[in-house]
């Protein structure tokens, strides 16, 4: 099917497109990479009046690591982040997520930006921003503000951007060096889609117990969630197996699993508990003690 007529504009700047979604209200969508959005408009999920293409705004481009942080630009696309030096020595969970993102063509041309607003279910980027505790960086017309990753995924395909909020960057404080880190995935074999993906940091004290963990899961509901069940059983234990499995089966306290032709719930509720688990022993296994 053919997408429905739209005007086009291109925004020569964050402001100019800030503008342009006030100007056209819900008519108005923003376009970065096009791969989410194009096979929505061809699908006639949605049939905006106005295309603001935000493509190619110098300012929302590049990646920026200081002492404390990494911030990454929207329009970054999974490419880049699988291969930028800066990202993959600090942030190594990110930049394998961004690796196993669809095919090449995709990671080619789509952006952190554009998956992170869509918010897809089985999107791969939410379980590293929240293993990471990413900010999210908005800037509308009242401003800028940062949203914790983990108030930002509200639901399926909604996330906590107001219609007239470009979404400029993502920023990560640095974790120690030394953590240990893991994604594992379930793919769906068509799409690469993460059936179920799991995303994990962790810090170990020098006497080989946990000092911080983090586990953040896509892909299994309808919006991504951090494990705070998992997170809270494993802190400050060393990590034998039973700790770990038992930690683990915690995963998914109140979740409401997808249940569809890529996986019923049951399947989904025992694959996220055994990728848990061997996120959590890959995590730890690199993780140096210290
Ligand atoms: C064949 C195929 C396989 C894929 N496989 C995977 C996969 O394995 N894992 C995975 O995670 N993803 C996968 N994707 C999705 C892919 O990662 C997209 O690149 C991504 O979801 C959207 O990024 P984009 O830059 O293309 O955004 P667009 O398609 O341009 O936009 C998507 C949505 O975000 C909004 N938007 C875009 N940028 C901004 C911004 N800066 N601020 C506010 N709103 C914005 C748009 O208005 C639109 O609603 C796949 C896509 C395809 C086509």
């Amino acid at each position: 099917m053919n997408p429905s007529e739209f005007a086009y504009q291109r925004a020569g700047s964050v402001e100019e497109a800030i503008a342009l979604l006030q100007e056209h209200g819900d008519g108005a969508k923003l376009i970065a990479g096009g791969h989410s959005l194009l096979p929505i408009l061809k699908l006639r999920l949605a049939e905006p009046d106005m295309l603001v293409d935000i493509g190619r705004i110098p300012e929302l481009r590049g990646v920026q690591r200081t002492d404390a942080e990494i911030a990454i630009g929207a329009l970054t696309t999974h490419h880049e982040i699988a291969t930028d030096g800066q990202i993959q020595s600090a942030l190594p969970l990110l930049s394998d997520a961004a690796a196993r993102v669809g095919d090449r063509q995709v990671r080619n041309r789509g952006t952190i930006g554009g998956a992170l607003a869509h918010a897809d279910a089985a999107a791969d980027y939410p379980a590293a921003i929240l293993a990471l505790d990413a900010a999210i960086v908005a800037r509308g017309p009242r401003g800028e503000r940062r949203i914790p990753a983990r108030e930002f995924f509200l639901d399926f395909l909604t996330t906590a951007l107001q219609p007239e909020e470009v979404l400029t960057e993502v920023r990560i404080s640095l974790p120690p060096e030394g953590h240990g880190w893991s994604y594992q995935k379930l793919a769906n074999q068509a799409s690469g889609y993460a059936i179920v993906g799991v995303g994990t940091v962790i810090v170990l004290h020098d006497q080989g117990a946990v000092a911080d963990v983090r586990v953040g899961v896509t892909g299994a509901a309808a919006v991504a969630w951090r494990a705070e069940a998992t997170e809270t059983a494993l802190q400050g234990q060393r990590l034998q197996n039973d700790v770990i499995a038992a930690a683990a089966d915690l995963v998914d306290g109140g979740i409401d699993y997808l249940d569809d032709l890529h996986g019923s719930a049951e399947y989904r509720r025992r694959v996220t508990r055994g990728l848990t688990r061997r996120a959590i022993v890959e995590a730890a296994g690199r993780a140096r003690q210290g």
